[in-house]
């Protein structure tokens, strides 16, 4: 098959698909190798049956609604590069505002290297990026799935980042020995972020069929979707420094009740900030001690 009749063929299955343009460029580039200035200059050219069948069989995906990002294997976040697949959660340029968001307000504090936290890290989008971007930091991150570990090391590796990883549910207790000294002495800490799973019941029950291939554990944040809010906030502040940050992403209409848990346990000078659709994503606040 020639280029532009491979190019035609993805196109058209494509036709249906929101962005199936641009899907169908990325799967041509980054399943079948084929540049845009290759398809544009040698049209002609023939290509190997294997390479087209690969490249349709990703189309093919793509047309019934499997995620963009899972058919290349990497997606990019905050200008770094992450491997992703099934079983992790795809980051999102959502996400992108609570990075920015704390590493501002880290930066802002000044310690000389702050020690942070990220809970629930899944690709580990948000601790590598704080890692690469806050000079002298220490960063922790701590996943419990199986499935996301290994993409979780591998982007620390990839992306040649300082950060220790922690296998564990967040919800055990236990997992706070890690900041600890043989004494029971903690080793405060600076800042955690958290982008939990958030999702409501009713939300579960009508995801976008894209997020139906994306892992049910990065997703389900219990019935009003703030169980990992009550969780992280109550359980995980007594690692945090006086005027500690803690900062979440936050799904839909979550501001005031994530806010009201925040005071609850302790913390002030709550803030927010949102994301690039203007929509509040972030909120987070202060531990008063
Ligand atoms: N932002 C994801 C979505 O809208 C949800 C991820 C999460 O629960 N943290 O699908």
């Amino acid at each position: 098959m020639k280029i532009s009749e491979l190019s035609e063929k993805v196109s058209l299955l494509l036709s249906d698909t929101e962005d199936g343009g641009f899907d169908g460029m990325c799967i041509l580039e980054d399943i079948g190798g084929i540049t845009r200035e290759r398809a544009a200059l040698h049209p002609d050219d023939e290509l190997h049956d294997s390479i087209c069948a690969r490249v349709i069989e990703a189309a093919n995906k793509r047309k019934i609604g499997y995620p963009l990002q899972y058919i290349l294997g990497q997606w990019e976040f905050y200008g770094l590069r992450f491997r992703v697949g099934e079983g992790v959660l795809i980051p999102r340029p959502d996400t992108e505002a609570l990075a920015e968001e704390a590493i501002g307000r880290i930066k802002k504090r000044g310690a000389d290297s702050p020690r942070i936290i990220d809970l629930c890290s899944g690709s580990g989008c948000i601790a590598v990026t704080l890692a690469k971007l806050i000079e002298g930091s220490e960063v922790f991150a701590v996943e419990l799935s199986g499935e996301a570990f290994p993409y979780l090391t591998d982007n620390i590796r990839s992306n040649d980042a300082r950060v220790t990883v922690i296998r564990g549910d967040i919800s055990d207790g236990r997992l706070l020995d890690n900041f600890r000294d043989e004494d029971g002495e903690i080793f405060p800490v600076d800042c955690i972020v958290s982008n939990p799973p958030y999702l409501t019941s009713e939300e579960m029950a009508e995801l976008q069929t894209e997020v139906e291939f994306e892992p049910e554990i990065a997703l389900f944040g219990g019935n009003d979707g703030l169980k990992f809010y009550r969780i992280i906030t109550c359980l995980w502040k007594e690692l945090l420094t006086e005027g500690g940050l803690l900062i979440f992403e936050i799904g839909n209409d979550q501001e005031s009740a994530v806010t009201d848990i925040l005071i609850n346990e302790g913390f002030g000078d709550i803030f927010t900030a949102p994301d690039a659709t203007g929509a509040i994503r972030v909120v987070g606040g202060y531990y008063l001690g």
